[in-house]
């Protein structure tokens, strides 16, 4: 699997430091929803609780900012 982090344009809000963001790693994540495919549901779709619906995660490295 490669770990595919990237650089963001967003500063640190504590320090300043560049942000780093890695695509939401929750496999039904599809851009920060989940999309229940059970034909008994009505396509029921949750907010993805990892990436918050933004489909993706976003942390400093150098103090930590945005880590669970
Ligand atoms: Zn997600
Ligand atoms: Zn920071």
């Amino acid at each position: 699997m490669i770990d595919d982090v990237q650089k963001s344009e967003t500063e640190c809000p504590k320090c300043g430091y560049y942000l780093v963001w890695q695509q939401c790693q929750v496999i039904d994540c599809n851009e920060g929803y989940i999309k229940d495919d059970d034909p008994f549901w009505d396509s029921e779709i949750q907010i993805c609780e990892d990436c918050q619906g933004t489909g993706y995660l976003e942390w400093c490295q150098n103090c930590g900012y945005g880590c669970n």
